[in-house]
């Protein structure tokens, strides 16, 4: 087993582990956000007809060549075609149909005059100018036609790709399978969040705040609860994640006494890729596979903020990987200091910082720490809205200097003003 990768190296072994799940058909109604597993192509003409895209009159332009303003041309009103409704013969010369926005075009009219540019008297329209062929016509398949490929398979579902499958017809899709995540806890130490913690105790928030970040990458968390700090309880809980696409235990991967979970992964049969990422949080990572079929299994460390920095850099480009997605990254910017930045060279430090853009919509953006950088302090970490990456190697990040930040809140993105 390696130990002691970069955070580059340990992110290529996680990838190269993983293959895209398969695919399942769901409805359409309940897919937004999901990977299409299929190319769609379209059955169907959209618009399936020629149509109004104005309240008005369909006429044959050539009637009103000669109209102009103080001479009007006057049509004799036939009939009325309301949307959904179909015109009951064709337009005949000198005529004008009343339509409706998104009823079909009369067969022989060509041109919509908009109500509001032509002047009705009892059963004549009068029209004083000459409208270009084809106004305010939307023509039939301006959007689809038959045998288009209107998304490709890795298409990601937005509403609007979801509105374009149904009206083609398509009310179920195939799409890539959402990733099962078994997420177990471990620890003596822990209680869940319905007890009051004394004697020791502390509540065991990794099982919130992995759950939570599963959900959010699009996977389906599976809780397995607590495991106590031996190697046959360890055991029994892993046991029943075996079914999973991925497993992810927190603590008890460190070098303690009673860091079971190494060994007891091992006995089940899982082979361990590597133990060990230069990077803080987050050092004493493992990660594994049980055979061709089994699950991937994450021992991230038991550190409440090495647990979820671990979980960004790894498990979630992985359950995006299995989900289908081609983008598995956070988006990142560059951001200028506010303060300097110390550390010795060897790990990558993952900071976590508050992100602000200053002098309006195109001002550079400024960041700043949120507060103590212990693994464990939870505060700081509900306080960052990005994860700023201060390399390996560098030792000194001076105040003013530029630094890339991994935007972990999409909030960041989000405005309290328009801005337009
Ligand atoms: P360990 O890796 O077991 O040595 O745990 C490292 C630190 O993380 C210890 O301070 C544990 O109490 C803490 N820890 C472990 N698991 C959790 C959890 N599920 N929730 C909150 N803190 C935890
Ligand atoms: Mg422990």
């Amino acid at each position: 087993m390696r130990s002691g990768l970069s955070v580059a190296d340990a992110q290529r072994t996680v990838l190269g582990a993983a293959e895209v799940l398969p695919a399942e058909t769901v409805a359409a109604d309940r897919a937004e956000g999901r990977v299409l597993a299929e190319a769609v192509v379209s059955t169907r003409t959209l618009p399936p007809a020629d149509n109004s895209a104005m309240d008005g009159w369909a006429v044959r332009a050539a009637d009103l060549a000669v109209a102009r303003d103080g001479a009007p041309v006057a049509l004799r009103i036939a009939f009325e075609v309301a949307a959904g409704e179909v015109a009951s013969r064709a337009l005949a010369t000198g005529e004008a149909a009343r339509i409706f926005t998104g009823a079909p075009i009369p067969p022989d009219a060509d041109t919509i005059v908009r109500q509001e540019d032509a002047e009705r008297d009892g059963d004549r329209v009068r029209v004083a100018f000459a409208p270009a062929r084809g106004s305010h016509v939307r023509p039939a398949g301006e959007d689809v036609r038959t045998g288009d490929r209107v998304l490709d398979a890795g298409a990601v579902l937005s509403p609007a790709a979801l509105g374009l499958l149904v009206s083609l017809g398509r009310s179920v899709v195939s799409v890539r399978q959402r990733p099962r995540v078994a997420l177990l806890s471990s620890g003596d130490e822990l209680v869940e969040p319905d007890t009051e913690p004394s004697g020791g105790r502390i509540v065991s928030s990794n099982s919130y705040t992995l759950a939570a970040q599963c959900r959010l990458a699009g996977a389906e968390p599976v809780y397995l609860g607590i495991a106590r700090d031996t190697p046959v309880a360890l055991e029994e809980r892993l046991r029943a994640g075996l079914r999973a696409d991925v497993l992810v235990s927190s603590a008890g991967v460190s070098v303690g006494d009673r860091d079971y979970v190494r060994p007891v992964l091992e006995k089940l049969g899982c082979t361990l890729l590597f133990w060990g990422v230069e990077m803080k949080p987050g050092y004493p990572l493992v990660f594994g596979r049980f055979g061709e079929k089994g699950p991937l299994v994450f021992g991230l460390p038991g550190n409440p903020v090495s647990a979820m920095v671990t979980f960004e850099q790894f498990v979630r480009p992985l359950l995006r990987k299995l989900s289908g997605h081609t983008a598995l990254f956070r988006p990142t910017v560059r951001a200028t200091l506010l303060h300097p930045l110390e550390k010795s060279a060897g790990r990558a430090h993952f900071v976590r910082v508050h992100l602000e853009r200053r002098g309006g919509r195109d001002g550079e953006i400024v960041a700043r720490t949120t507060g103590t950088q212990s693994s464990g302090a939870l505060r700081s970490m509900a306080l960052a809205q990005g994860l700023l990456v201060f390399p390996a190697e560098a030792t000194l990040l001076r105040a003013g200097e530029s630094a890339i930040v991994q935007v972990l809140d999409d909030g960041f993105f989000a405005a309290t003003e328009p801005g337009f």
